[in-house]
């Protein structure tokens, strides 16, 4: 069994992974000790983890929306550790079918995954963070930067902005779909603009809760030529999954 995690800034989700099917779903509140005692019991032979981090080189560059900056669990099992964002855009492409794919999953912040020719694309390490590019203004981000994608359309932001929680506004229908959303838009179109992907797959908690309908509106900010389906999943594990299937990957690599 192939143990697949995704440590969140709140939550952390697991489930199990036999090579076709996942089951032993399972959420509770990020906590290191909590996680090093499922991971004990789950016996699993090859965990992947997905952690809501930059990393560069196995090692976390940065983590805002963590709880803690640097974690060792000292697990005698192979594992991986990858991007959450790069894990989901994973778990699509293979779910999807397709080689070529951008995910993007929203909650707290915003991150971008790439995959190209069913490989994830990671530059020198953190490439594809759409979160940060610059939209403009002078609003601080949690990144340390001004004016970025997070700052008008994000979890963190949006409670800002509405005075409510993101989640809740999606889930109720409740969101007003205004200029905030259309910053959104844009970005993704530009982020179609750079890889022409087959497929954009949105999910997330607060992406997975997204009218699907809604999203035509990135159309309108690109030319004719330029149609990839656009997706939301909804699917809180999606994430997991996509950690699952990189630490099957690796261990055929062993
Ligand atoms: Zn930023």
């Amino acid at each position: 069994m192939i143990l697949g995690i995704d440590i969140g800034g709140s939550f952390t989700d697991m489930l199990l992974f036999d090579g076709k099917r996942f089951t032993a779903h399972k959420t509770f509140p990020t906590n290191i000790e909590i996680l090093k005692n499922e991971i004990e019991r789950s016996e699993a032979k090859a965990i992947g983890i997905a952690i809501a981090a930059w990393l560069r080189e196995g090692k976390i560059l940065h983590a805002p929306n963590l709880p803690f900056k640097e974690f060792d669990l000292k697990l005698n099992v192979p594992y991986i550790m990858e991007n959450d964002a790069n894990c989901f855009a994973y778990a699509a492409s293979k779910i999807f079918n397709e080689k070529n794919l951008i995910g993007i999953t929203i909650g707290t912040g915003i991150g971008m995954g790439i995959v190209i020719e069913e490989k994830i694309y990671h530059g020198n390490g953190i490439a594809g963070e759409l979160g940060h590019i610059v939209i403009g203004g002078d609003e601080p981000c949690v990144c340390g930067g001004k004016g970025h994608l997070e700052c008008y359309f994000s979890g963190w932001s949006i409670r800002k902005r509405y005075g409510r929680e993101a989640k809740e506004l999606f889930e109720k229908n409740e969101f007003p779909y205004d200029e905030n959303f259309d910053v959104f838009c844009k970005a993704v179109a530009n982020a179609i603009l750079l890889f022409d992907p087959s497929i954009v797959a949105i999910g997330g908690r607060i992406g997975g809760r997204i009218d699907e309908k809604k999203l035509s509106r990135i159309y309108d900010f690109l030319p004719s030529q330029f149609k990839p389906k656009i997706k939301v999943v909804k699917d809180d594990y999606m994430v997991a999954k996509g950690a699952a299937y990189l630490a099957m990957e690796s261990l055929k690599n062993i």
